[in-house]
C-alpha cells in the first residue's frame, strides 16, 4: 500500500526528519487563500500516487498567494497520467543552498536483502541516474536484515553522499542520521520502500522536499499504530505505478499489464508476441503458451509482452485501441488474439480488429501480423462480415490471420502463428 506524500511526511517527521512545514491540504483552490502569506513562496503536490510528477505538472511553485491560488485552480480536476488530482499539498517552499540528493531503502527482490541506496545526483529518477552515471550511486545490501542501520554503514553510505552533493562534506553527519532514519523507518513500518527524492540541504541542514513510502500488505495486520498516526480506518486499495501503455489501457477502459520494463531493450533474436485476448483467464492462458511453445519449440527465444483483458463486452473502439496500443509498440513483432466465448461478441471484435488494420494501413501507421482464432457469441455474423471484408480490402487485412469456429485448438494457432513468425524472419 502505497502512501500519499503528506502521509509519508508525517512517518518521516515522527522519526525525526526535517520536512517542509505544511500549510494544508486543500480541495479548492480558494480555500488555500487564507493559509499562503501574500508574499511567501510556497509549493504546490498533486497528492497522487505516483512518481515523476514534477515533469507532468503535478508540482508547482508559487511565489505568494495569488499565485498559489490561480495554480492550483489550474492544477486541480487535471489528469496527471491518468490519475485526477483530487487534492493539493501546499507547503512552505524549501530554500535549497546545496546539492539535492537521494535517499532510498528498498528490498532486493532476488534475494530479499535490505538495499539503502543513495545518490547525490537527487531530483530526478534513481533509475535514470543508474542508466546514465552509475558512479554516482551506492547501494549497500544487508543480508543481516538488522533492525538498525550498522554503523559502518552508515558512515560509508553518508561520506559517499556527502562528498558528490554541494555543501554536503559540512553536513556529513547530519546525512548519517537522515539515512539511519529513513532505514530505521523501513524497518518499522513495513515498507517495501522507504525513499526521499530529492533531500535538498538547506542552511538549516537536510530537508525531505519529496517523501515515498509503499508498505509491504503482509505487514499491515501488524501496523495499526501507523493508521491510527494517519488516520486511516483500512487499507487502501492500491495502485502500483502504471507505465505509459497501462495508462493508456486504463484510459480506453480495460486492462492491461505490460510484462516487460518500459526502456526494454528489443533483442533482436527474439520475437516479442503481444496478446489481445478474451477474458482474464484466457489473458494468463495466453502468455503461458506463448512462453510454454517458445520454450519447447523455439529454443526459448518467445517472449509475450502484455497481460491485457478485453472480456466483458468492449465496444468497437475499445478494440481498434487494443490492437492499436500494440501496434504502437516498437517492441512488438506479432500479435496473437482470441475470441472464447463469454459475453463478448465475436462480431465486435472483428469489426474492432479489422477497422483498426484498415485505419492504419490507410494512414502508414506501423502494422505486424495477427494471427488468432474466435468462437462463441454471434460468430455467424462475425464470419459474414470478416468474409466480406477481406473480399472488399485484402491488400489492407493480408497482416490478419484468423480461423473461425473450432477447427484448430488454441494452442495449434500460437504456434504456428509463431512458426510463420521466425520463418518471415528467416530464423530456423
Ligand atoms: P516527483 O516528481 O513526483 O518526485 O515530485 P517531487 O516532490 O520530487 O518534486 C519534483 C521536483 O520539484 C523535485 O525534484 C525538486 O526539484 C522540486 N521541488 C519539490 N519541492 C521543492 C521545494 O520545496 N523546494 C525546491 N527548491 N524544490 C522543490
Ligand atoms: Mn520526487
Amino acid at each position: 500500500m502505497r502512501l500519499y506524500e503528506n502521509e509519508a511526511k508525517t512517518v518521516f517527521e515522527r522519526e525525526g526528519i526535517a520536512v517542509p512545514r505544511a500549510l494544508g491540504v486543500f480541495e479548492r483552490a480558494a480555500d488555500i487563500h487564507g493559509s499562503v502569506g501574500p508574499d511567501s513562496p510556497v509549493m504546490l503536490k498533486a497528492l497522487v500516487l505516483i512518481g515523476g510528477r514534477g515533469k507532468a505538472g503535478g508540482v508547482r511553485r508559487a511565489a505568494g498567494q495569488a499565485e498559489a491560488v490561480s495554480l492550483a485552480a489550474e492544477m486541480l480536476g487535471r489528469k496527471i497520467r491518468g490519475y485526477s488530482v483530487e487534492r493539493l499539498l501546499v507547503e512552505e517552499a524549501v530554500e535549497a543552498v546545496g546539492g539535492a540528493g537521494y535517499v532510498g531503502v528498498t528490498m532486493n527482490p532476488a534475494d530479499f536483502n535490505v538495499t539503502v541506496i543513495v545518490s547525490p545526483a537527487g531530483g530526478v529518477d534513481i533509475e535514470q541516474v543508474a542508466r546514465e552515471s552509475p558512479e554516482k550511486i551506492l547501494r549497500v545490501e544487508l543480508p543481516g536484515n538488522e533492525e538498525v542501520l550498522p554503523e559502518a554503514e552508515a558512515a560509508r553510505l553518508a561520506a559517499f553522499l556527502a562528498s558528490g552533493l554541494a555543501g554536503g562534506t559540512a553536513q556529513v553527519d547530519t546525512l548519517k542520521t537522515v539515512i539511519s532514519k529513513v532505514y530505521a523507518v523501513f524497518q518499522k513500518y513495513d515498507c517495501k520502500v522507504a525513499e526521499i527524492n530529492p533531500l535538498l540541504l538547506t542552511a538549516a541542514g537536510p530537508v525531505a522536499a519529496d517523501a515515498k513510502i509503499v508498505l509491504d500488505d503482509n505487514g499491515l495486520y501488524r501496523q495499526g499504530g501507523l493508521f491510527h498516526l494517519l488516520g486511516l480506518s483500512t487499507a487502501r486499495h492500491d495502485v502500483s505505478e502504471p507505465t505509459r501503455n497501462e495508462v493508456r489501457a486504463r484510459e480506453a477502459g480495460f486492462r492491461y499489464v505490460d510484462l516487460l520494463a518500459e526502456d526494454h531493450k528489443k533483442d533482436p533474436e527474439r520475437l516479442y508476441v503481444g496478446l489481445v485476448p478474451g477474458g482474464a483467464g484466457y489473458g494468463i492462458f495466453s502468455i503461458d503458451e506463448v512462453a510454454n511453445v517458445g520454450d519447447r519449440f523455439f529454443g526459448g527465444r518467445v517472449t509475450p509482452v502484455n497481460f491485457m483483458d478485453s472480456g466483458g463486452g468492449p465496444t468497437v473502439a475499445q478494440v481498434s485501441e487494443m490492437f492499436d496500443l500494440l501496434f504502437d509498440n516498437e517492441v512488438v513483432d506479432l500479435v496473437i488474439t482470441s475470441r472464447f466465448g463469454g459475453i463478448s461478441s465475436c462480431d465486435i471484435f472483428i469489426r474492432g480488429l479489422v477497422g483498426c488494420l484498415r485505419e492504419r494501413r490507410k494512414a502508414g501507421r506501423r502494422v505486424v501480423p495477427v494471427v488468432g482464432r474466435m468462437v462463441g457469441t454471434d460468430l455467424p455474423s462475425a464470419r459474414d462480415f470478416l468474409e466480406r471484408a477481406k473480399r472488399e480490402t485484402p491488400g489492407e487485412l493480408e497482416d490478419m490471420q484468423i480461423t473461425v469456429g473450432n477447427r484448430k485448438i488454441m494452442a495449434e494457432v500460437i504456434r504456428e502463428g509463431i512458426r510463420d513468425a521466425f520463418d518471415r524472419k528467416g530464423w530456423t
